[in-house]
């Protein structure tokens, strides 16, 4: 038997290609497209307007799957986190966090990660795989079609879109994982799926330099750069990857891709650590570097100061309040926009910080995995899943 084809996979030229294998037209891709990202369809017999021919050809080829929700938490501030089983014993974490005017979805890229940045847990975990252009795009997917149903949103082109921005800040660095991490964005922006302008889509890469040139030609979105440190040899510790692509190299690739970018600054993350990177000093030292200053290249930007959420493993404190202020307004006295990560979710365990790859304490997620298995065999299949969402 032939394993089906996940359509999810599939970006609009995939679709035409793979409709052109079961003898049909192109236009059949645009249909299914829509179908699939606009009205959340699983069930090839919902799609109406196929001939039943191609539904029935479909139903012994295809498949829309996207990863299993394992846990669906719900927070009392509205963010909301699931737990999805990639397989094998993996689990990503995708969160959504709403806000006044927007909706944003953090999602992950890798199972795991090989950067192995010493603040992160998932470095700590090591990398398990890619995950698929299915497990990507489906993470929007799923939780865009299980918002609207939590809120009775019809789908559809008209419905009303939850999910308004996307930032792929979960597990894993997405500039490692190229091909199905642009297939996905391609998707993400396309007008017959989810039509999200480049300016709401942000990807955080921790500086893979040669991809971050690739991306700008191929699908230039936000940009993000995990930097975390002011000189190369504090980032050597914390970012290894910043041994082969040093802070000069990084701040000259962050210039050129802003020529291709839909904003005119890269975001900076900062993770505050207690007495490792949140000196006066430090501030100082980052000023100078972003503005070029010693010859080297500026970036405009704009910082994101992230209170670190502590692990046991990494050795590693939260700056105090009064100090990440402190580092925030020197920044700010020197014409850098900085803001400081709020505190969302913190009851369901996707607090400030953990929403991004970064930063994210992932060293329970096996943990939690495994817990939640076995509590849903004891209570049955639904537990921990949230089967309404009381506005
Ligand atoms: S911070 Fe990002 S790149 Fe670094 S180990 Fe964590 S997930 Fe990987």
């Amino acid at each position: 038997m032939t394993a089906l084809t996940n359509l999810l996979d599939l970006d609009p030229a995939q679709l035409v290609a793979y409709c052109g294998e079961l003898g049909e037209k192109p236009f059949r891709a645009k249909q299914l497209l829509r179908w699939i990202h606009q009205f959340g369809a699983h069930d090839f017999d919902a799609m109406t307007d196929l001939a039943k021919s191609l539904r029935d050809k479909l139903a012994t080829r295809a498949m829309i799957a996207a990863p299993a929700v394992i846990s669906d938490h719900i927070s009392t501030d509205g963010t909301r986190k699931w737990l999805l089983d990639v397989g094998q014993g993996n689990a990503v974490e995708t969160v959504f966090i709403p806000e006044e005017n927007r909706g944003t979805l953090c999602i992950s890229t890798q199972a795991g990660c090989a950067v192995n940045c010493r603040f992160c847990s998932t470095g700590k975990q090591g990398f398990s795989r890619n995950l698929t252009v299915g497990e990507i795009i489906g993470q929007l997917w799923m939780a865009e079609f299980e918002l609207r149903k939590s809120k009775g949103i019809e789908p559809g082109h008209k419905g009303e879109r939850q999910i308004t921005n996307v930032v792929m800040m979960g597990m894993g660095e997405p500039l490692l994982n190229y091909e199905p991490t642009v297939t996905a964005l391609k998707l993400m922006l396309d007008d017959n799926a989810y039509g999200l302008s480049r300016r709401r889509v942000t990807l955080s890469t921790s500086g893979v330099v040669p991809m971050i040139d690739k991306l700008s030609q191929d699908c230039a979105v936000a940009m993000a750069v995990s930097l975390h440190a002011s000189n190369d040899a504090l980032r050597d510790s914390l970012v290894p990857l910043n041994k082969k692509y040093p802070l000069r190299e990084l701040m000259a690739a962050c210039k050129r891709y802003l020529e291709f970018a839909p904003r005119d600054f890269i975001t900076f993350e900062y993770c505050m650590l207690d007495d490792v990177n949140d000196t006066d000093a430090h501030a100082r030292e980052l000023i100078a570097l972003v503005q070029g200053h010693g010859g080297g290249t500026a970036v405009p930007c704009k910082f994101n100061l992230i209170p670190f959420n502590p692990f046991p493993e990494s050795g590693l404190k939260r700056s105090n309040n009064p100090r990440i202020k402190a580092f925030a307004q020197i920044l700010m006295d020197a014409g850098i926009v900085t803001t400081i990560r709020k505190t969302r979710g913190d009851d369901i365990d996707a607090a400030c910080g953990q929403l991004a790859g970064e930063v994210q304490d992932r060293t329970r997620v096996q943990e939690r995995m495994q817990k939640m298995t076995e509590y849903q065999q004891k209570f049955g299949k639904n537990f921990g899943r949230i089967i309404e969402v009381s506005q």
